[in-house]
């Protein structure tokens, strides 16, 4: 329905989205630098899952996105079936300047692999972008890894805000097609 405002307080979709990644990527930045436009130079991980919705609106249909964050839970490499359960996305992080993060995105991708019933959006994000001084991992890799795993891909910086509305728009459409057609 266009022009109405019939419905503002139930979301017509709800899609729940998970970002993980090792420790230090970036991940709770990638958050609050899209949910809320902040970024963090000091943030330090709560322990405990956290979440943060953001609206948006495609074809005319209000969507809302819950994206939750593991809030330090991999540090101790406890991410529970609880944070997977549901998640319709997955941004899947790496550090560009650390390729040790890069080299665990397959531990990560099984995990997630392992939990998920169902078809799930998947973005591989090479983040801390501005880092280009330091850059362990190159744009070839990483695109050639999410091609071989049929993942899409971005890099993105959370400190100068480079592709990281994009990358959450990305896996936010993605799931939007894929549950329409569904319906359809
Ligand atoms: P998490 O443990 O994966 O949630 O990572 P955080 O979001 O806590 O970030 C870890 C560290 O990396 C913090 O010191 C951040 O300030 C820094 N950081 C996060 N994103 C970026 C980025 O895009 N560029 C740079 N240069 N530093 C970043």
């Amino acid at each position: 329905m266009g022009g109405g405002d019939g419905g503002r307080d139930s979301p017509e979709y709800l899609f729940k989205i998970v970002i993980i990644g090792d420790s230090a990527v970036g991940k709770s930045n990638l958050l609050s630098r899209y949910a809320r436009g902040e970024f963090d130079p000091h943030s330090k991980a709560t322990v405990g899952v956290e979440f943060q919705t953001q609206c948006l609106e495609i074809d005319g249909k209000e969507v809302k996105a819950q994206i939750w964050d593991t809030a330090g839970q991999e540090r101790f490499r406890a991410v529970t079936s609880a944070y997977y359960r549901g998640a319709f996305g997955a941004l899947i992080v790496y550090d560009i300047s650390r390729r040790s993060t890069f080299d665990s995105v397959s531990r990560w991708l099984d995990e997630l692999n392992s939990h998920s019933d169902t078809t799930v959006a998947k973005m591989l994000v090479g983040n801390k972008c501005d880092l280009e001084d330091i850059r362990d991992v190159s744009v070839e890799e990483g695109k050639k890894l999410a091609e071989a795993e049929g993942l899409f891909f971005i890099e993105t910086s959370a400190f100068d805000s480079t592709n990281v509305h994009k990358a959450f728009e990305i896996v936010i459409r993605e799931i939007y097609d894929n549950v329409s057609r569904k319906v359809l």
